[in-house]
């Protein structure tokens, strides 16, 4: 499995679309201060379902979207696509080839879709986590992020493990379905309480 495209349309700098094919191995982008770098690897974050504005490095979600410059009009929607080739399949899907998209518009709302059918952010989660890219899973390791990991407390170690070993997916799981007894389990008082009231 390997990334093959990365398409962005009104992702912050790239106003126009641009596409960057990728193959395996190791894949260097060059370029002057400023001139759209980070921005690559903040598009890749975003469609893998990243939600946290400040990890890519803007105040509000909205700032992903292309502002404008002194000779382009602002943009009303930003796109990303990213082209996995999963013909080893690492992907838990029946595709050799899988595209994940996400699009967002200024009115506010992320949607998602995998080779072009709409989704939800778990499934995208859902379907990159046993691959170990997905947003949480510290692949991409941003300036400064080094420094930060070294001073990690254990318990913030302790996640990192868990997550490089495809606990978390589980954890989530398991912190759902607590939620969902917990919620059968007041209905169920609840039922208990009117039966008591009948009899
Ligand atoms: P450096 O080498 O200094 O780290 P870089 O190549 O990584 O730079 P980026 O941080 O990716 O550069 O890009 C910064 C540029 O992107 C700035 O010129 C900024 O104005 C522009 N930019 C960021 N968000 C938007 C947006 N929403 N609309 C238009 N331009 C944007």
């Amino acid at each position: 499995m390997y990334l093959k495209t990365l398409t962005l349309r009104g992702f912050k700098s790239f106003a126009s679309s641009t596409t960057l094919a990728l193959e395996p191995g190791i894949t260097a982008v060059v370029g002057p201060n400023g001139s759209g770098k980070s921005n690559v690897v903040d598009a890749l974050s975003w469609v893998m379902g990243e939600q946290g504005a400040k990890t890519l490095r803007g105040g509000k979600m909205e700032d992903v979207i292309f502002a404008g410059t002194a000779g382009r009009a602002p943009l009303g929607r930003a796109e990303v696509v990213l082209t996995i080739d999963n013909s080893d399949g690492a992907l838990p899907i029946e595709y050799a080839e899988v595209t994940i998209s996400r699009t967002m518009f200024r009115s506010g709302g992320s949607e998602y879709a995998i080779n072009g059918n709409t989704c939800r952010l778990l499934d995208v989660q859902e379907l990159l986590s046993d691959s170990g890219i997905g947003r949480e899973m510290h692949v991409i390791v941003g300036q400064g992020q080094l420094d930060s990991v070294l001073r990690a407390t254990p318990e913030e170690r302790r996640g990192f493990v868990e997550e490089a070993a495809g606990v978390l997916k589980h954890r989530k799981r398991k912190e759902k379905a607590l939620r969902k007894l917990d919620a059968t389990q007041d209905n169920l008082t609840r039922l208990n309480d009117v039966l008591t009231e009948l009899r």
